[in-house]
């Protein structure tokens, strides 16, 4: 116990891991802990996004797309081909070739930051100037001590009582992550970002999908226009997705599971060969000792304040585990900030500038705010949209589903949120995020040269669109 870390990190996710690798870019001597084991009983790091989250749902969501573009696309381009077929097994070990990669990159950014990594599981001892954590591993427990402490324990699913998971026909992420043969009924509670990411994989692999939301509307916390026209496509594409319905009883009777849910005060039943649960994560720190070491909490997250601060001033908290979207470049953002706050900068984040990406097909990515929050707070704005049916670049990639649509302020024209429906929805989004970071009128859009043919050029169309004077349509 004789070295005083300058920096602990606990978690090596997203939030954890680029945290280390900030503290240890300023000078500070650095070390972070982790307990995940992979399939072969190895502590890996990289949290939930390398393992079994967005790292490899983009992998499968990929070859899925790949597949459906060969059976459904590729003809009307003149190219044929005949007797396309999936070799799952193939899949998935590109799936996991890519997370070992990733996940082996951690190892080696640790390496090359002098960042101290350590297994186990971390419990918080005591808080004070140096903070003792404990760490067991394989039975045998050792004591840490450092000056700071940031905690990035992430998240696991949420279940509901009438499906409780058991990863094998009613599954959670990573249990849908990893099927070796193709559920021919698969049956998924939630239309939230993993129902309908991972729900898209399964379909266009020749599953039939049903998704069932309890909620009265579908993609809530979307724009209503792109929500819209979203579940017209999605419907479309051959996901069932149904609003407003009650999952009451999931009963796994051995090789299938037999689903009841109400909808309109009537009872149905579907029996599926899958069921993925996709309801929301919840906050995780079972085994930290947070509450016992005197750390607030708020309905199981850690309580921070805007510089992820708790109430101790030298233990922080970022990702998953504390307030604000479950997202990996939020936590991301959040352990770079820790990290320079220790080393005595003064960094921010602009939460309101953190955006959302679905990656289905299209894709779906947003920033800033939906019409629908600026109509309640009585905000006035000017709208401008613009259909990739009018964008060239669009026709010739036979991409034309969707539109971009763009929310300035009245007064100013500040942009106050860019809502996406489109390929390539997810990289254009990062100038909406842009634009509303260097607080850019929709004016500074419309005024800025984009390349042609580009799908780019109907962000800039929708800008337009706000002064009423778009080109091309
Ligand atoms: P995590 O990544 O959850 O990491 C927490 C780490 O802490 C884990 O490794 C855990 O083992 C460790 N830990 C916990 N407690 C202890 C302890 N006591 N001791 C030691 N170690 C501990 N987000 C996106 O932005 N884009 C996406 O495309 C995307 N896709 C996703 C797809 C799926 C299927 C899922 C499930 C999530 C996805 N997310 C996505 C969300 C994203 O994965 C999370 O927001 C992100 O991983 C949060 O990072 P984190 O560092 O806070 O926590
Ligand atoms: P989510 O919050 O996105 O969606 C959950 C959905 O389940 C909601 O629509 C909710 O109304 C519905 N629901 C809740 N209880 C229900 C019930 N009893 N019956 C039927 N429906 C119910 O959650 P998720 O899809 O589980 O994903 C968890 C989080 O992981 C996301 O919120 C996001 O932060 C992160 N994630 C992000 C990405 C991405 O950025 N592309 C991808 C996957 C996951």
């Amino acid at each position: 116990m004789s070295n005083i870390y300058d920096v602990l990190v606990i978690g090596s996710g997203p939030g954890g891991y680029v945290a280390a690798i900030r503290a240890a870019q300023l000078g500070l001597n650095t070390a972070c802990v982790d307990k995940w084991k992979n399939s072969k009983d190895k502590t890996v790091y990289g949290g939930t996004c390398l393992n079994v989250g967005c790292i490899p749902s983009k992998a499968l969501l990929e070859s899925s797309y790949n597949y459906e573009r060969a059976t459904h696309h590729f003809a009307a381009h003149g190219v044929l081909v005949d007797n396309v077929t999936v070799d799952l097994a193939v899949m998935q070990k590109r799936k996991e070739k890519i997370v070992n990669t990733l996940v082996s990159g951690i190892d080696g950014l640790f390496k090359k930051n002098k960042i101290t990594a350590l297994k186990g599981s971390a419990t918080i001892a005591s808080i004070g100037d140096i903070c003792e954590v404990t760490i067991t591993e394989n039975g045998t427990t050792e004591t840490v001590q450092a000056k700071n402490l940031i905690i990035a324990t992430g998240s696991v699913p949420r279940s509901i009582p009438p499906a409780p998971i058991d990863n094998k026909n009613i599954v959670d992420n990573e249990g849908a992550l990893a099927f070796d043969s193709l559920p021919k009924k698969l049956g998924v509670i939630g239309a939230g970002v993993i129902g309908l990411e991972l729900g898209s994989v399964w379909n266009r692999l020749g599953s039939d999908v049903r998704v069932l939301e309890a909620l009265p509307d579908f993609l809530a916390a979307a724009d209503t226009d792109i929500a819209k026209e979203a579940g017209k496509l999605f419907k479309k594409q051959g996901l069932a997705i149904e609003t407003g319905a009650t999952v009451t009883q999931a009963k796994n009777t051995g090789k299938q599971v037999a689903v009841k849910w109400e909808k309109n005060g009537e009872t149905h039943s579907e029996t599926f060969d899958k069921l993925i649960v996709a309801v929301g994560r919840a906050p995780y720190t079972d085994g930290l000792n947070a509450d016992g070491a005197g750390l607030a909490m708020e309905r199981g997250f850690i309580t921070v304040d805007e510089q992820c601060r708790t109430r101790f001033a030298n233990v922080f908290a970022i990702g998953d585990v504390v307030r604000g979207p479950m997202l990996a470049h939020k936590a991301e953002d959040e352990g770079s900030m820790v990290a320079e706050l220790i080393a005595g900068q003064k960094p921010e984040i602009e939460y309101d500038c953190i955006p959302w990406v679905i990656y289905t097909h299209p894709e779906i990515a947003w920033v800033g705010k939906t019409e629908q929050e600026l109509n309640a707070a009585g905000i006035d704005y000017r709208k401008g949209a613009f259909p990739f049916l009018a964008n060239g670049r669009a026709r010739g990639l036979g991409e034309t589903d969707g539109m971009v649509k763009m929310l300035a302020a009245a007064d100013d024209d500040r942009i106050l949120g860019v809502h996406i429906l489109g390929a390539g929805a997810s990289d254009l989004i990062a100038e909406g995020v842009l634009a509303m970071e260097m607080g850019a009128a929709s004016e500074d859009i419309a005024r800025t040269c984009h390349a042609h043919p580009t799908l780019a050029e109907a962000f800039r169309e929708a800008a337009l669109a706000v002064d009423k004077r778009a080109i091309h349509i």
